[in-house]
């Protein structure tokens, strides 16, 4: 067995199941110099509004901090698209100099003309948190001008790690809650916060609720628009998936509304039948849960003899997970061991405490447990515990295949549904061909130090 590379700094970020008492280092800045998987501030913002279809999203800085999170998420609508399109004030040397409110201003106003967004969304970046760029007043300018609301993000990449570009996103949306007419909404409502629609995602999950008899009001933001979230605070309950992303606008919802909240997750056949169970139970509905149990059945009959055919050929493989949140990373363990597979590493990039108290109960001894990794650590880890699957995102990606190690990508790029019951079988046929591809005969597992 090799010894993992760890960066001195970071050894209290990682945590071996077993090895000592349960303690992690964690939701803190990332080490100088660590080349962390994290995103910026910006780009934290970025994921979480940009699946608002029909609103405008306008990047204030340099080209590059637009092209980096051009058309972020495979975010799927079923209408307006505006979201997919990346606009710029493309911030240069002079305007650093001089100031960008003008350029800001006469971005605002001639893409407002030309695209008649619902919204819009102004994202501040480095730059213009060094510049001192005043948005909130051009903001305020534009939207007494255009009447539509203009809303500034204050996602400086600098200032903090990704969690706290999802603090950003949610003061912003928290601003447009309230702002609209909740009439008809029935007492059986919901909004679906931390769903991003991805390959579809949320239709496939509120056609579930539907069937329970619950309307939903607003999707934050899978497929989202922005009267819906205008209406929001006419529902009656707050279903939030992931632990990071919109807890903090359902924490506003919650002191602002009262709106109570329920925090779920729809990866996975238990944590799926868990979120209807939960939703079903806070209306005490009996007619309801017993429609929550029927879907499950349903649903179940269908997938179990299929999941049994990949079983048999997984058992006994080992994978590890890296992932944004911690949240999707109990759903993902579990997910695996229904498929017989053990997992042997599990980390993400904005787990807090709790998050990793509650993975190193699921897991099993040995596995190790970390925080804001690295690609030194993480390709380090996949050699000593020789994994034979890889689940991550984009940048997790070549490290596996640099291993010759297979992959599934489980981030917001993805084109595949992965949540609710469907989702469980395309994840593990997924992983079945991932694992069992011939190609690997090709390239050859490097488990040694390269
Ligand atoms: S906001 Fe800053 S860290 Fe983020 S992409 Fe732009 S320049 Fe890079």
């Amino acid at each position: 067995m090799q010894t993992a590379s760890v960066l001195h700094g970071r050894e209290g970020q990682i945590h071996r199941k077993g090895a000592t008492p349960f303690a992690i280092d964690c939701n803190k800045d990332s080490l100088a110099g660590a080349v962390s998987q994290r995103a910026c501030v910006f780009c934290g913002s970025r994921v979480v509004l940009y699946p608002i279809a029909d609103a405008l999203h306008l990047v204030h800085g340099p080209i590059g901090c637009a092209v980096y999170t051009w058309d972020i998420r495979g975010a799927l609508s079923s209408g307006p698209e505006l979201h997919r399109l990346s606009f710029s004030t493309d911030l240069q040397e002079m305007d650093v100099i001089f100031g960008g409110e003008k350029k800001l201003y006469a971005a605002l106003i001639e893409l407002i003309d030309r695209h008649r967004p619902k919204a819009a969304f102004v994202y501040s970046t480095c730059i213009v948190g060094l510049i001192g760029d005043d948005m909130e007043a051009i903001c305020r300018k534009v939207t007494e001008e255009k009447g539509i609301p203009v809303l500034p993000v204050m996602s400086e990449g600098f200032k903090g790690n990704k969690r706290e570009g999802y603090q950003a996103a949610c003061r912003a949306m928290a601003r447009l809650v309230g702002t609209g007419d909740t009439a008809g909404i029935p007492k059986h409502s919901i909004n679906i916060l931390g769903d991003f629609n991805l390959a579809g995602e949320i239709w496939l999950i509120r056609d579930y609720f539907r069937r329970m008899g619950i309307e939903t009001v607003a999707n934050i933001t899978g497929d989202g628009r922005v009267d819906d979230i205008r209406r929001a605070h006419g529902a009656s309950l707050n279903v939030v998936q992931c632990s990071g992303a919109t807890m903090d606008l359902a924490n506003m919802m919650q002191k602002e509304y009262g709106i109570p909240s329920v925090r779920v997750s729809y990866f996975g056949v238990e944590d799926m039948a868990e979120a209807l169970y939960t939703v079903a139970a806070f209306f005490a509905d009996p007619v309801m849960m017993e429609k929550a149990r029927a879907i499950v059945r349903e649903e179940l009959e269908i997938l179990m003899p299929e999941l049994q055919r990949y079983r048999k050929a997984l058992q006994g493989k080992k994978a590890a997970i890296y992932v944004g949140g911690a949240f999707k990373a109990f759903s993902l363990v579990k997910a695996f061991r229904l498929i017989g597979m053990e997992v042997v590493m599990v980390g993400s990039q904005t787990g807090t405490k709790e998050d990793y108290q509650e993975l190193q109960e699921i897991t099993d001894e040995g596995t190790i447990i970390v925080d804001d990794s690295n690609p030194l650590e993480l390709s380090s880890f996949l050699r000593e515990k020789e994994v034979d699957v890889f689940v991550g995102g984009v940048k997790e990606r070549p490290i596996a295949y640099k291993l010759g190690v297979a992959f599934c990508d489980h981030n917001h790029e993805r084109k595949e549904m992965l949540a609710g019951f469907a989702g469980m079988l395309n994840f593990a046929r997924e992983v079945h061909d991932s694992v069992m591809s011939p190609v690997w005969q090709f390239v050859p597992r490097r488990n040694k130090e390269i």
